[in-house]
């Protein structure tokens, strides 16, 4: 069972919670392949990241998988063999350090995948009128079903650096979430709990215009 209590996560507790969100969202074919990256922040200021260790099998993520990172994505801690940070650590820290987020999510589903290649010219994906739209808490406004989600969508690139510095300058756009086209959905919140609901959120919507067509 999933029990998502993380206001104040420890390192066992986190990985703990981060090793069943892993086995679920396997299932649910948003991490195949070792795809996908999962982070909690375990201290803010200076922030340690605890992170899944890059190329891991999301179906078989066990309690040994993880590292902890720095702001600027260098491994902290006494070392854990060879475990190495994923490239796509600089975004989790990026979105990490601002106030306010205590975990964030990266899933490669064939929804977001498909939709974020489809409307990449666009720079992003309109949603509106969808009951699920609720499950998207946004600062400063309450969410209704007749809210326009404008969900952002940024070229992909290797260059971690590059779009980690413009995910931090749109970052206050941001609906809590963006995606990389061809690539996948980042999405976040307060813990873990409202990032897993933020993920869910939008993988559901994505997989509903993905069927309607769009
Ligand atoms: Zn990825």
């Amino acid at each position: 069972m999933l029990n998502l209590k993380t206001s104040d996560t420890s390192l066992s507790e986190g990985k703990a919670n981060l090793v069943a969100l892993s086995h679920l969202f396997y299932e649910k074919n948003w991490s195949l392949a070792t795809s996908s990256n999962y982070s909690i922040v375990l201290c803010k200021e200076p922030l340690n990241l605890l992170i899944t260790a890059s190329g891991k099998d999301k179906q078989f993520l066990s309690l040994d998988d993880f590292v902890t990172v720095d702001e600027s994505g260098q491994l902290t801690g006494s070392k854990n063999g060879d475990h190495k940070q994923s490239a796509e650590t600089l975004l989790h820290t990026a979105i990490a350090s601002k106030p306010g987020v205590g975990a964030v999510l990266h899933t490669h589903s064939v929804a977001s995948t498909v939709l974020s290649n489809k409307y990449c010219d666009e720079g992003f994906l309109e949603i509106q009128g969808f009951e699920m739209i609720k499950a998207i808490s946004l600062d400063g406004i309450k969410v209704t079903h007749e809210t326009c989600v404008k969900l952002p969508i940024f070229a992909n690139s290797q260059d971690m650096v590059a779009l980690s510095n413009q995910v931090n300058n749109k970052y206050h756009t941001l609906p809590k979430a963006f995606l990389i086209a061809g690539h996948g959905l980042y999405a976040w919140g307060k813990d873990l709990s409202e990032a897993k609901r933020h993920v869910e959120g939008y993988e559901f919507l994505l997989e509903v215009l993905l069927k309607s067509g769009f």
